[in-house]
Order: structure tokens, then sequence, then C-alpha cells
């Protein structure tokens, strides 16, 4: 199941909501304050101090 974490603008406040659809467009409202000024945010799989592979071109065997 698909969560994301999103952080609000206003108020600062965490909250994670479940997504079925990606391209899903649908507006995140604030639990706490309300507010529909919510960024998405990313932290349940871990990316904080942590180095994602840049490269995605493919696997590339290694000779
Ligand atoms: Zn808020």
């Amino acid at each position: 199941m698909p969560i994301y974490e999103y952080e609000c603008q206003a108020c600062g406040a965490h909250f994670d909501k479940f997504v079925r659809s990606i391209s899903a467009q649908f507006a995140v409202q604030c639990p706490q304050c309300g507010s529909q000024d919510c960024k998405k945010a990313l932290s349940l799989f871990g990316t904080a101090g942590g180095s994602v592979s840049g490269a995605g071109a493919g696997c590339a065997p290694s000779g």
C-alpha cells in the first residue's frame, strides 16, 4: 500500500496519507489546521543520510 508523507506548509505538521494512484490528483488537507497548502515529503523509506543511486539507465553487465 503506497503511503506518502505530507508536510503542512502552514503549521508544519507531518501526516501520512494513503494514495491509491500516484497519478491521481487530489487535495491534501492538513488534519491539524485544515490547510491545503501541503507538500509531499519522503521519509517512510528512509532518506535522511542516505545515498540514492543516481544512474538509472539499467543493469550494466559487469565484464
Ligand atoms: Zn497544518
